[in-house]
């Protein structure tokens, strides 16, 4: 019995969709790209409820005849190549020739076209891979593609989606991923009605600017370079305004939006140690090379490339970035090369240094070594320590005698060790206990933002208050996340539709650096990495407590350390970081004696 059939198109088309459609910031990508193949000067994009509704792309641009806006959505139909030997000068954004025929598999598609030496456009509507109408129109010289109800035949696709804010932000990030580099194209984006970008062409500078807010000007210095293998052009965040994720980071190649960890790397190599640890520098770079010597044909969305000379291309990349941080930076250069340990923190506010204690063992007899001993040292110590109100010592008095709980308190006296700038080893009274600074501060930071009690008398007013911008999709989010933020502590005003005031911050927030501190809280919150805690508030101190928490690389005091430990074993799960990650690790008596 034979039982293979060939899958009818439609079939086929709507599982090829998945590779190329996963959510409405695809399709957008897809008709974007095809308005700019098509020569467009103007390009408007307009979205409905984050494009589960409407996404439509109008251009300026060459338009189609009427047999090509019916081929157009055929599998393989493309204008941009012809042979095989094609797929090695590729200067256009599409070439596979399937992004159409993908959409109108799962969606309700309306395209109006008009060629520039044509009177009459057309207009033709599609869906679900079928032609449903087809008729002459009046229609302005270009293209209008209007996809409606996208997913509407792939339930399983559409309740995957994300909620709207969070599908609208992947949108505008495919928006800001080509609207930086086509800055000779000018773009508007207009969501649920609302005029959000209207991007004139003009020069790089200005479109990082018209997208990112004026002050962005000032933050960069120019790179360029031209080779025979590539061109480069771009700008590179000043140290000073690094950010502590790697958020702004844009490479093109030939016009395309590339990740290549590779060609990252060299950038960050060139910053080597003017940039503060754990922050990562802002730059937006295009390169242009040899359509021949890349291939973009890796995946359906084409964010992958490869470079035949991928070395030489690291090494020029890395000296041009190196050479424009170099013009400018040279004067500045002194104040980074200070040595560590010049570099005293001050002392926060109110700290009170403690005094210099001696401990000595009144009764120590070298002749006398009964275990018995150690325990009398002890007793006394806790006796003395009952008259002192040291903070640490308190949590020895209720710990150590507590055998069910599974880590027990820091003994009095322990001194810290800190290894690797990155754990703290100290010995309790179960062992030794290795702990991750971070992910121990992250939980002091978590407890202490949730702990509703305190949270009116801990706030802080700035000195200078400081404002953050934001793009109009976080915006609105950082709107919604208000009343939230103010129940921490923040004091926070809307400024404009973009722009917020902060005048004052929770007591415990050392962060200077407020923006890139809200922007990865906004990240996280947009991302996956929410969807462990149980409700909102839980979610945003957990970001927040991570944002503020010290990194791995800082070198504490022992008077830190210890404050640390005992911060750390006053909170309710010591143990486990909020983001599920285990704090300490216990080195037992018996594994010791082995
Ligand atoms: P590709 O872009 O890979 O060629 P698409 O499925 O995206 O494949 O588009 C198929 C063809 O439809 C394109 O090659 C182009 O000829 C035509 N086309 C699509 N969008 C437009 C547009 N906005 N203006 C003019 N022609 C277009
Ligand atoms: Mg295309």
């Amino acid at each position: 019995m034979d039982i293979i059939n060939i899958l009818p198109d439609s079939v086929a088309n709507q599982i090829a969709a998945g590779e190329v459609v996963d959510r409405p910031a695809s399709a957008v990508k897809e008709l974007l790209e095809n308005a700019m193949d098509a020569g467009a000067t103007q390009i408007d994009l307009v979205v409905k409820d984050a494009g589960r509704t409407l996404i439509q792309v109008v251009d300026n641009g060459c338009g189609m005849s009427d047999s090509d806006a019916r081929l157009c959505f055929e599998r393989h139909a493309t204008s941009k190549i012809h042979k095989s030997d094609d797929l090695f000068a590729i200067r256009t954004m599409g070439f596979r020739g399937e992004a159409l025929a993908s959409i109108a598999a799962i969606a309700q598609v309306e395209l109006r076209t008009r060629q520039h030496d044509s009177e009459l456009g057309t207009c033709l509507r599609i869906e679900g891979s079928q032609i449903t109408s087809q008729e002459p129109a009046a229609c302005p010289t270009g293209t209008s593609m209007a996809v409606k109800n996208l997913f509407f035949n792939v339930p399983a696709r559409r309740n995957f989606l994300k909620k709207d804010s969070v599908e609208f932000s992947h949108i505008e990030e495919v928006f800001r991923r080509i609207t930086l580099i086509h800055y000779d194209i000018a773009f508007t984006l207009n969501s649920n009605g609302r005029l959000l970008y209207d991007l004139k062409a003009g020069s790089l500078l200005q479109r990082i600017s018209q997208l990112y807010g004026n002050p962005y000007k000032e933050r960069f210095f120019a790179v360029e370079e031209e080779t025979d293998i590539v061109k480069i052009k771009g700008f590179v965040g000043k140290p000073e305004f690094s950010r502590k994720t790697r958020g702004e980071q844009y490479l093109f190649v030939n016009g395309r939006f590339i990740k290549h960890p590779a060609l990252s790397a060299a950038v960050e190599k060139a910053y080597a140690d003017l940039l503060p640890e754990h922050s990562y520098p802002s730059y937006f770079i295009g390169l242009q090379v040899d359509p021949a010597r890349i291939d973009v044909n890796i995946h359906p969305t084409k964010t992958e490339v490869k470079f035949i000379d991928d070395h030489a291309l690291f090494a020029i990349l890395r000296s041009a970035v190196k050479k424009a941080l170099g013009q400018f930076t040279l004067a500045t250069e002194l104040s980074f090369d200070t040595p560590p340990e010049f570099n005293i923190p001050p002392a926060p506010k109110g700290y009170m240094p403690p005094a210099p204690r001696i401990s000595y063992n009144p009764d120590y007899n070298p002749f006398r070594s009964t275990p018995a001993q150690t325990h009398l040292h002890l007793e006394k110590e806790i006796k003395e320590t009952k008259d002192t109100n040291d903070f640490n010592n308190l949590y020895y008095l209720e710990g150590p005698k507590d055998i069910t709980s599974p880590i027990t308190h820091p003994l009095p006296t322990s001194t810290c060790l800190q290894v690797q700038n990155r754990y703290i080893v100290t010995s309790l009274s179960s062992g030794i206990a290795i702990i991750d600074q971070q992910r121990a501060h992250e939980r002091i930071l978590f407890e202490r933002i949730q702990n509703s009690e305190s949270r009116t008398l801990n706030s802080q007013t700035l000195l200078f208050p400081v404002n953050c911008q934001f793009s109009p999709a976080d915006a609105d989010l950082f709107n919604e996340l208000l009343p939230d933020l103010r129940s921490y502590g923040f004091a926070v005003a809307p400024l404009s539709q973009c722009t917020f005031v902060i005048t004052a911050t929770p007591a415990d927030l050392k962060e200077e650096d407020l923006q890139s501190c809200f922007d990865q809280m906004l990240a996280d919150y947009k991302g996956s990495t929410m969807e462990k805690f149980s409700n909102r508030s839980q979610s945003l101190c957990a970001s927040l407590a991570r944002q503020m928490a010290i990194r791995p690389g800082k070198v504490l005091s022992q008077e830190e350390m210890q404050q640390l430990v005992a911060d750390l074993f006053a909170c309710p799960m010591a143990d486990i970081a909020p983001s599920g990650k285990k704090i300490i690790t216990i080195v037992k008596p018996e594994e010791l004696l082995k």
